[in-house]
C-alpha cells in the first residue's frame, strides 16, 4: 500500500493554503482532491478579505477574522514569491450601504454589538448619514439612506489566489493528485487507511479539508463538522474602466474590470442551478446604490454552497480519539487564508493545536446540546 507522512483531504482553498503552509515548512503534503463536477465554494467564492460584521455573539471569530486581514500582505507577498503570482490585494476598506432607516439601525446595532464584545478589539468603524456616505461616495443613488464604514476590509483576485496557492505547494513540495475522492477513512494504530475508487493509501496524519464532505468524513475519525445549507449566487458584468469609487459587501470592482455584485443567501434548496428571481433581487438592490450600474450588461452568473458550519464560526479540531486526524472547515476560505496558511499548518505539523484555536472545536456544539 502507497504511504504518506501527511495527507489533506480536498484541495481547495482551505486544502490548498494547509498544503501551502506544510510545504513551507519542509514538509511533502500529499493533496487528494475530487473532481470538476464537485461542489466547489472556493471556485464560486466573492473574494472578499472581509471583517466588517464578522463574530456577531462569537468575540474570537471577529478577533481571529481581523488577525487574517492584518497577516494578509505577509501571506500574499510570500504566495508571490512561492508562485509568480500578484493576487491582486486591495485593502483600503469599505461601505455597508443601507436602503432603509431599519438597514441602517440593525447594521449599526452589530457593529455596537460585537465591539463591546470583542471589549473595543474589533476594528473600528463609523455608522455614516447619507450626507456623509455621500461625501466619501460619488455616484451613490438616492435610496442610500447611509452607510457603515471599516478600514480593515479589502479584497483580492479569487481565480488568482485559487491558482497562486495550488502553484505554489507544487514548487514548494506538495503533491497534488485530483479525482481522488475518499470514500472511507479507517484509523489503524499507525495511522488512518485512505480509501477511494482504485487507490489506498496509508498517511501518518490526515487533515480533513473536505468542504462540504467534512460532515460526511469527519465522525469517520472521531469528529463532528455539522454543516447548514446557505447558498449564494454572483452576477458579474463587461469589463469596464475602473468607476467604483469603493468596496462594498455586495458590489465590487475586480482588478480585471467587471463588476461583481453578490450576497445572497438561500438556506431552503439543494439546488445548485441559478435563480433569475434571486439575479432580479442582486441587480435591483445594486442598481439603486450605484445607478450608473444600469448601462452594463451582466455577462455571467453562478451559484454555489457556502461551507458554513451549523452557527456560522470555523471549526479547528484534533480528533481526541485518533490523535493525527486534523478537520478545518469554514466559510470565508478567502479571508482565512492568512490564518490558514500562516498560524494554523504550523499547529498542524507541531501536531497540537493552541490555545487561540481550543473556542472553534466542534465541542461547542455538544456542549449546547448538552444545555
Ligand atoms: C457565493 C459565495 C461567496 C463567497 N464569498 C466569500 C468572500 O467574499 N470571502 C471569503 O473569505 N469567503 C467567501 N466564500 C467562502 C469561501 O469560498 C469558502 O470558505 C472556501 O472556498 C471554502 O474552501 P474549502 O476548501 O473548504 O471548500 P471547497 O472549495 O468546497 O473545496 C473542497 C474540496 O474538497 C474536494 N473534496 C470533497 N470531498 C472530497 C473527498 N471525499 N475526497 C477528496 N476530496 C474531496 C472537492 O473536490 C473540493 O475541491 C464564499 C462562498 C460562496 C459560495
Amino acid at each position: 500500500m502507497q504511504e504518506a507522512d501527511m495527507t489533506i483531504i480536498g484541495g481547495g482553498l482551505v486544502g490548498a493554503s494547509i498544503a501551502w503552509g506544510l510545504a513551507r515548512s519542509g514538509m511533502k503534503p500529499l493533496v487528494l482532491d475530487g473532481s470538476d463536477l464537485d461542489l466547489r465554494a472556493s471556485r464560486a467564492n466573492f473574494a472578499l478579505v472581509w471583517v466588517q460584521g464578522k463574530g456577531l455573539h462569537a468575540p474570537h471569530y471577529a478577533l481571529w477574522s481581523d488577525r487574517s486581514a492584518k497577516m494578509w500582505p505577509i501571506m500574499a507577498e510570500a504566495l508571490s514569491q512561492d508562485s509568480g503570482i500578484d493576487v491582486g490585494l486591495v485593502q483600503q476598506g469599505a461601505f455597508t450601504f443601507a436602503l432603509s432607516d431599519e438597514e441602517l439601525e440593525s447594521f449599526r446595532v452589530d457593529m455596537e454589538c460585537i465591539a463591546a464584545e470583542t471589549a473595543g478589539r474589533a476594528p473600528a468603524f463609523e455608522v455614516l448619514t447619507r450626507e456623509e456616505t455621500r461625501d466619501r461616495v460619488p455616484h451613490l443613488g438616492p435610496d442610500v439612506v447611509g452607510s457603515v464604514y471599516s478600514a480593515a476590509d479589502g479584497h483580492v483576485n479569487a481565480l488568482r489566489l485559487f491558482h497562486a496557492l495550488h502553484i505554489a505547494m507544487d514548487r514548494k513540495g506538495a503533491s497534488y493528485r485530483p479525482n481522488h475522492k475518499v470514500n472511507a477513512i479507517q484509523p489503524v494504530a499507525n495511522g488512518f487507511i485512505l480509501q477511494g475508487d482504485g487507490f489506498s493509501i496509508l498517511s501518518r496524519k490526515i487533515v480533513l479539508a473536505a468542504g462540504l464532505d467534512n460532515e460526511r468524513l469527519a465522525p469517520m475519525v472521531g469528529l463532528a463538522c455539522p454543516l447548514k445549507r446557505s447558498k449564494g449566487q454572483v452576477l458579474v458584468t463587461e469589463k469596464c474602466k475602473p468607476f467604483l469609487p469603493c468596496l462594498s459587501p455586495t458590489i465590487r470592482q475586480t482588478d480585471e474590470g467587471g463588476i461583481m455584485i453578490g450576497d445572497s443567501e438561500e438556506t431552503d434548496t439543494s439546488n445548485i442551478a441559478t435563480s433569475s428571481d434571486i439575479s432580479a433581487v442582486l441587480a435591483s438592490r445594486a442598481i439603486r446604490i450605484f445607478p450608473a450600474l444600469a448601462d452594463l450588461n451582466v455577462v455571467r452568473s453562478w451559484s454555489g454552497f457556502r461551507v458554513k458550519t451549523a452557527d456560522g464560526v470555523p471549526i479547528y479540531d484534533q480528533s481526541a480519539y485518533h490523535p493525527g486526524a486534523f478537520l478545518v472547515a469554514c466559510h470565508s476560505g478567502v479571508t482565512l487564508a492568512a490564518n490558514h496558511s500562516l498560524i494554523v499548518t504550523p499547529q498542524i505539523a507541531a501536531s497540537k493545536l493552541g490555545e487561540d484555536l481550543s473556542p472553534f472545536s466542534a465541542r461547542r456544539f455538544h456542549a449546547q446540546q448538552i444545555a
